[in-house]
């Protein structure tokens, strides 16, 4: 059946359906929710608020093409052309999906026409994977027995995503879910849905069975919560805040379904007086500022050694001031917006934390007016300096355009510094000193570490938290293991079973 399309009203509001079965339906109870373009202010769209009984019609989808449809059972190699087209397909509306995305979250069409370029590479590189051998034969302490092991899928994956990179983000749970053969309910972030859809969409273009793909869009609660707590889900594949990830581990731990978790970070760039510091500068521009510092990887607190310390905290700030602020269409454009107006609020909220713990404000600290747009959510990129690690800036993730510049004197320092906290998911090591380089990556407590670079991700890369940042990994080769059961299969070559009460003879 091909996708339904979504209707538009006189008002230019597009109104759009559950992606369920390879179409869009309404939601049974026939709620929606607003979509709102933060650098206008204005409601361009609205989704389903999906209620328990539609995520059940969704699980049920799902659940029906993993286990009477034929899709586990496709040929790797079919599965991997599958996904290869499916790329062509998101190359061919590239453009498309980059504004889908600039309209929900206000980041900037140029790193959002770049995410939409390299998702086909993910693709790419999960259909080769797909096809790659997945099991082993063991050597055994028994004679005549034959152990092998297979790699399956696990069934139904309820992929749980956030709003600030939506498709990105979904890509690297779908590549791998789908290479292993198994289905998937996508739930985006309420604030940003629609691209979701459109993807769905896509993907059924491109050959994908009825069922194998859904979309249900809704609030945390109750469309994250039914599908978290339903028993048709075999995984939760779910990017988000840790306070979410871990009410989703709890909740999961009384069905045992298997977790994967991408959380929050409050990671460190460290900068030691040996290091190209134009360079390094760079990096933590982009570390803290890119994306309007909404990543979980934002490079937010700063550690900058003793004797280039004045000199860190005088170029950031002279930096960030010149940044500019802009409308996240314009291709000049440095940063936009902040995506929701909650958000917009906390991030203002933590500009008051920090001066009430004594932070030194050298750079921004208020909201930006952008010409045009005076309803839009911008924010002026904000430095604190004499920060210390015990202030809650230093410690409590923003998520936003906020920079907290730290001072150390020796490596130890700085290791201990930057490993004290609840968080572990990315760190940055800036210094010209190689075996320095090398040494403190080991020390750091942290999923990801860049040498003399910063917010690098690649598909071939795994990619996941330490500590409270998260649990498993994405990207790279292993991430295929997270989407899979491995089962041991032994095979009596001999003479049968000669004592039943000896499993040894
Ligand atoms: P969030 O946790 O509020 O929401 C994420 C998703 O979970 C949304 O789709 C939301 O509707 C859903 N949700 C909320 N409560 C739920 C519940 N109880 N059960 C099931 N689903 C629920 O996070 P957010 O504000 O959308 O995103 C920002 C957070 O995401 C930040 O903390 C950031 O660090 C993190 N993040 C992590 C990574 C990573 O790879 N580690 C990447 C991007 C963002």
């Amino acid at each position: 059946m091909p996708p339904s399309s979504p209707d538009t009203s006189a008002e230019g509001v597009t109104r759009y359906g559950l992606f369920i079965g390879n179409q869009q339906i309404a939601p049974i109870d026939g709620e929606y929710l607003d979509v709102v373009n933060p650098a206008t202010g204005r409601v361009w769209a609205q989704v389903p608020d999906a209620s328990a009984k539609d995520v059940d019609a969704a699980v049920d989808s799902a659940r029906r093409a993993f286990d009477d449809g034929d899709w586990p059972a496709w040929r790797a190699a079919d599965r991997a052309k599958f996904l290869i087209r499916f790329g062509e397909a998101i190359a061919d509306n590239a453009e498309e999906i980059a504004q889908l995305q600039v309209n929900e979250n206000g980041k900037l069409i140029r790193e959002m026409a770049g995410q939409a370029k390299l998702m086909p590479e993910y693709f790419n590189y999960y259909a080769g994977l797909a096809q790659m051998p997945t099991g082993s034969t063991n050597p055994l302490h028994v004679r005549q027995m034959i152990n092998y092991t297979v790699r399956e899928p696990l069934g139904v994956v309820a992929a749980i995503t956030p709003w600030n990179s939506p498709l990105l983000l979904l890509v690297w749970k779908l590549g791998p879910a789908l290479a292993a053969g198994n289905t998937v309910i996508a739930k985006p972030s309420e604030v940003t849905p629609v691209s979701a859809i459109r993807f769905a969409e896509l993907a059924a273009e491109a050959g994908l069975p009825p069922g194998v793909f859904n979309v249900v869009t809704g609030l945390g609660h109750p469309s994250g919560t039914t599908l978290t707590g339903h028993p048709g889900v075999d995984k939760i594949a779910f990017t988000g805040s840790t306070a979410t990830g871990q009410a989703i581990a709890s909740q999961a731990g009384k069905t045992l379904k298997r977790v994967s978790l991408e959380l929050g970070g409050k990671s460190p760039n460290i900068v030691f007086d040996d290091a190209d510091l134009d360079s390094a500068l760079n990096g933590l521009v982009a570390g803290i500022f890119g994306a309007s510092g909404q990543t979980c990887m934002a490079g937010s607190r700063i550690l900058a050694q003793d004797s280039v310390y004045d000199r860190v905290a005088e170029e950031l700030a002279r930096r960030a001031e010149a940044i500019r602020v802009g409308d996240p269409q314009d291709p000049a454009s440095e940063m936009g917006t902040i995506a929701s107006r909650a958000q917009y609020d906390k991030v203002l909220s933590y500009i008051d934390v920090a001066k009430d713990d004594g932070a030194r404000l050298v750079a921004g600290g208020g909201p930006a007016r952008v010409e045009g747009l005076p309803d839009g959510l911008f924010l002026r990129p904000t430095v604190f300096a004499d920060v210390t690690n015990e202030m809650r800036i230093a410690q409590e993730e923003v998520f936003g355009p906020i920079a907290a510049l730290i001072r150390f004197t020796d490596e130890d320092e700085a290791v201990r510094i930057a490993n004290d906290t609840q968080f572990g998911l990315a760190a940055g090591v800036w210094t010209g000193n190689v075996q320095r380089a090398h040494r403190v990556a080991g020390r750091l407590r942290a999923g990801t570490v860049w040498i003399n670079n910063y917010r690098k991700t690649s598909y071939a890369a795994p990619f996941g938290g330490y500590k409270q940042s998260g649990l498993g990994r994405e990207n790279g080769a292993d991430a295929l293991r997270e989407y899979t059961e491995e089962k041991s299969v032994w095979v009596d070559t001999g003479q049968g079973v000669k004592d039943p009460f000896n499993p040894r003879a």
